[in-house]
């Protein structure tokens, strides 16, 4: 498998992206740059977008991307998420008003975008991957991805504090190649990170112990403030017994 970190932080400058990630070529995770962050080409490759939650960091690029590929007649592409975030996108986002919406353009038989929807923990196929996704606590509801390919898994956490259904699937999982967790705040700022459902590096560590071999698996730190950047990235060097690396901007990762 082939990851690229094409944003990762939590907020946006000029060496800021918001969160999307590409496996293969074919799969996003979360659409926060997908249009700031890939060419042309990249964007018309991708098959399936999987959307965590409908928070603005996280669905922007739809707007863009769908805008792209319609006009260079691309196959759909197929927007995987879960019921209230479909419904979100779908009342205040593609709702002819804020954006156009391109699941019935250039028409409903052949749209750009196509809706999936995501049960909880049901599997469905895509882009050649068994995907599923799997509730986490964020402000809204929201969820992580876990994609089961020929050469193993890959699993997304999506916004979240902390969190248990997630961890108790990981841990029945074979071949679990890399895992993709948010960390956003830094401990003084617990009580902002409480409220607003994101870890900082005390709750992420909690968070991870709940794995069963949790330094045998790669654990990819993102969505970090960018206000936080250097001061989470410091508490987190220093957490023991994991196997943690904080993402940046155009990493690749073969898996
Ligand atoms: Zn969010
Ligand atoms: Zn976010």
């Amino acid at each position: 498998m082939d990851l690229r970190v094409v944003g990762c932080h939590g907020g946006e400058t000029p060496k800021h992206r918001t969160s999307a990630f590409v496996l293969d070529e074919k799969v996003a995770l979360d659409a926060g740059s997908l249009t700031s962050g890939l060419d042309l080409a990249a964007q018309l490759r991708l098959e399936v977008c999987l959307v965590s939650h409908a928070h603005l960091d996280h669905i922007r690029d739809l707007a863009t991307i769908a805008d792209n590929r319609c006009q260079a007649e691309a196959e759909p592409l197929l927007v995987g998420a879960n019921r209230a975030t479909i419904d979100a996108l779908k009342a205040h986002f593609f709702n002819n008003i804020i954006w156009p919406d391109f699941s019935q353009i250039p028409s409903g038989d052949q749209p750009t975008i196509k809706f999936v929807e995501l049960e909880p923990e049901v599997p469905v196929e895509l882009a050649g991957y068994k995907v599923r996704a799997i509730d986490v606590s964020h402000t809204i509801d929201t969820c992580g991805f876990i994609l089961e390919g020929p050469s193993g898994a890959l699993a997304y956490s999506g916004d979240t504090g902390p969190t248990d259904r997630l961890w108790e699937v990981l841990n029945e999982l074979p071949d679990l190649r890399a895992l993709l967790v948010e960390v956003s705040f830094p401990d003084r700022e617990q009580r902002l990170a409480t409220v607003s459902g994101h870890h900082t590096p005390q709750t992420l560590i909690a968070d991870l112990k709940k794995l069963t071999n949790p330094k045998d698996i790669p654990t990819l730190l993102y969505h970090i403030k960018p206000v936080f950047q250097r001061e989470v990235e410091k508490q987190c060097a220093q957490l023991k017994g994991v196997n943690l690396a904080v993402t940046a901007l155009e990493d690749r990762f073969v898996l």
